[in-house]
């Protein structure tokens, strides 16, 4: 719980100059066979706008991003499934995710070093 604060926290913050505020991140374990992968998401581009049914409104109540997510693995072909929901100042409401799980960033980069080893360059 304590990266969801941060990222709370840290939508709009500007302390990153690497930080583009248009691009969401995500880290994700495979379910299958634990490959780590970075999904980029871009805003006004991958996420959808939602409207509340009986709103009665043309504003959007908040927005959804949905991803397909493979691993580059040869072997599993397991695909994952991101749902994670903002509101219509993008700040994250819930997140959820099928055929893996989410981790941290920091899980993501000790990973990604380890995997360094076998990695093609
Ligand atoms: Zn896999």
């Amino acid at each position: 719980m304590k990266f969801f604060k941060r990222l709370l926290s840290g939508a709009g913050g500007e302390s990153d100059p690497g930080d583009d505020p248009n691009l969401f991140w995500y880290y994700v374990r495979c379910g299958r066979c634990g490959e780590t992968v970075a999904v980029m998401a871009r805003r006004g581009y991958d996420l959808v706008e939602e409207y509340e049914e009986s709103g009665g409104t043309d504003a959007p109540s908040g927005y959804s991003l949905y991803k397909d997510v493979m691993g580059r693995s040869d072997t599993c072909f397991q695909q994952m499934r991101i749902e994670i929901r903002f509101n219509t100042s993008y700040e994250e409401q819930s997140r959820h995710i099928e055929g893996g799980r989410f981790i941290t960033e920091e899980e993501f980069r000790a990973s990604a070093n380890e995997a360094d080893q076998d990695e093609p360059k």
